[in-house]
């Protein structure tokens, strides 16, 4: 192998070495903050959270975090598996001498590359419903539902991914050296279009959505978002109790297509003014521009990574340091998107910290809008509901939070609440 092939190798195994290690530190960070806080409740939640349900939160944090390390275990094999130890090489290799090189083989490849990754964590994705969401009661599903799911969600995925799939691998084989402007267009027209067809084609056929009925609630709800001024083209109740008992709202597409989305575990949970003060939360997001944000961001990102894969997969270093050699006669195109897929999130990693700063932050003038539209105290009330229901911590570790987490610690959140 070549300088370059070797560079790219050593690379490769201390992102994965130093990413491994890092997130082993910060989940057992976690398992042992939450564990030392265990049995007492955080004195701002003495009055409203009783010792069994913080414990429970503790148990359920503690199970997943623990799974989660064996979740990155097999991710790591098999990353590995597919990359130096010549998984990939192999499977392209089979392919070609079954299907010669073209574009049904390159297809054939990313299709039977996401089947067996699925089957792989397909153990994992049981035990993680059956056994653990089942022991704290939050799993609603039966097997066959599962199966089901499963099944259907395939069927979907196959009917999405493989046009877009194709259209890719024409456009690097066929739109010359530029070719990654023009995927990045298609990829991006893809992305809103399935903002669309998500809530209205793709949600339907996993959930009943229901008009909201309750007339009370509606009129609630209509005369929040019209003071919001919201244009909402519907509110709908899913029946997300039909999985599991875990609560959520949430809203989806945009421009014409936009959609309240309640779960009916929300309904049952909250009380009118502690709904109202969920959605003008949610609305807070809408308000403060943060969907079309993060709408060019993804742009802007998706770009760069579009670039720099137009880039890689023209050097010989980027298969061969990988594990993989290209072919001289045939298109790499499909294993060079393989490739890059299954290295960035290596990169990326390093940079979770940044996003879900970000991310906290929106969390963060989302509750200051909800404010000033609703009552702090009815979304405090409505938060903390929701994270005893849902068995979130209220003591996560705070290097792990920072790292991690989306949205603010409960004790923090609350507590800009209660300033404002
Ligand atoms: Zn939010």
């Amino acid at each position: 192998m070549d300088t370059a092939s070797l560079t790219l190798t050593a690379v490769f195994c201390i992102l994965l070495l130093v990413g491994l290690a890092m997130r082993m530190v910060l989940a057992s960070r976690q398992i042992r903050h939450v564990a030392r806080h265990r049995d007492a409740v955080p004195i701002a939640f003495a009055q409203t959270i009783t010792p069994e349900a913080h414990r429970k939160a503790a148990d359920y944090t503690i199970t997943k975090t623990r799974f989660g390390l064996l979740e990155l275990a097999l991710e790591a094999a098999l990353l590995l598996a597919w990359t130096l130890l010549g998984g990939l090489e192999w499977l392209n290799m089979t392919l070609l001498a079954a299907l010669g090189g073209g574009m049904v083989q390159q297809l054939a490849l990313l299709a039977s590359f996401v089947l067996i990754g699925g089957l792989v964590s397909l153990p994992m994705g049981w035990w993680s419903t059956f056994r653990i969401e089942e022991r704290f009661g939050f799993n609603k599903m039966t097997l066959g539902m599962w199966v089901g799911d499963l099944l259907k969600g395939t069927l979907v995925g196959a009917l999405i991914g493989l046009p877009i799939a194709a259209l890719m691998l024409w456009l690097m084989g066929a739109a010359g050296p530029l070719w990654w402007v023009w995927a990045w267009g298609a990829w991006m027209a893809f992305n809103l279009l399935l903002l669309v067809l998500y809530p209205t084609v793709i949600a339907p056929l996993f959930n009943k959505f229901e008009p909201l009925k309750d007339e009370e609630l509606k009129s609630r709800v209509n005369a929040l978002m019209q003071r919001c001024g919201f244009a909402a083209s519907g509110l709908f109740v899913m029946d997300g109790s039909k999985r599991s008992a875990h609560a959520n709202a949430y809203f989806t597409g945009f421009g014409a297509a936009k959609r309240v989305v309640f779960f009916d575990t929300l309904l049952q949970q909250l009380s009118p003014p502690e709904i109202d003060a969920v959605l003008a939360h949610e609305l807070g997001h809408y308000k403060r521009r943060h969907i079309v944000k993060r709408i060019a961001m993804m742009f802007a990102v998706s770009l760069l990574g579009f670039a720099l894969l137009g880039w890689a997969s023209q050097q010989a270093w980027f298969y061969l340091g990988l594990g993989v050699t290209p072919s001289m006669d045939a298109p790499n195109d499909a294993l060079a998107l393989l490739l890059f897929m299954l290295v960035i999130p290596l990169f990326t990693f390093f940079l979770s910290p940044l996003t879900a700063l970000l991310s906290r932050r929106h969390e963060f003038e989302a509750d200051a809008y909800a404010v000033t539209q609703t009552s702090g105290s009815d979304l405090a009330s409505a938060l903390l509901k929701l994270y005893k229901d849902n068995a979130s911590t209220l003591t996560p570790d705070p290097v792990y939070a920072r790292f991690y987490y989306s949205h603010p610690p409960a004790s923090e959140r609350l507590a800009r609440l209660r300033a404002a």
